[in-house]
């Protein structure tokens, strides 16, 4: 056993091996071979064979400054996708709790609290006043 470990060792020297994007491939692996399995879609069990080799390719590769390039460009992308996501997950809360009107004059949007009845609504560019209910 110890044997393979080294022998292991001695292979993976001066390779890439796991990182974030590896992680996220090996899982994406794992989940499309079972969604084709599920599903009986023999595209996606060819998909995930792709994805299977890519994340060995990259694990095996020695290329280490492109491999890490690639890491970095993804931890990016997943940045601002889930930095959107909590934006985009904020404006839904935030239009539970408030509602936004239109000035009937200068068309200003203006946000006020949900559940006040009927109230008057002053607009902060032109100063006129309407009634709205919320
Ligand atoms: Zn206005």
């Amino acid at each position: 056993m110890n044997r393979l470990r080294e022998r292991m060792a001695v292979f993976m020297q001066g390779r890439y091996g796991m990182d974030q994007l590896g992680k996220v491939l090996t899982y994406g692996t794992g989940i499309i071979l079972l969604l084709s399995m599920i599903l009986k879609v023999d595209f996606l069990y060819m998909v995930g064979i792709v994805v299977l080799i890519l994340s060995y390719f990259r694990i095996f590769s020695r290329n280490i400054g492109k491999r890490y390039d690639e890491n970095q460009k993804f931890l990016t992308l997943r940045y601002k996708m889930l930095s959107k996501k909590s934006k985009f997950m904020d404006r839904i809360k935030d239009r539970k709790k408030n509602c936004i009107f239109n000035c009937p004059n200068c068309k200003q949007k203006i946000r006020v609290p949900k559940g006040k009845g009927k109230i008057s609504i002053k607009c902060p560019k032109c100063r006129i006043e309407f009634v709205k209910k919320t």
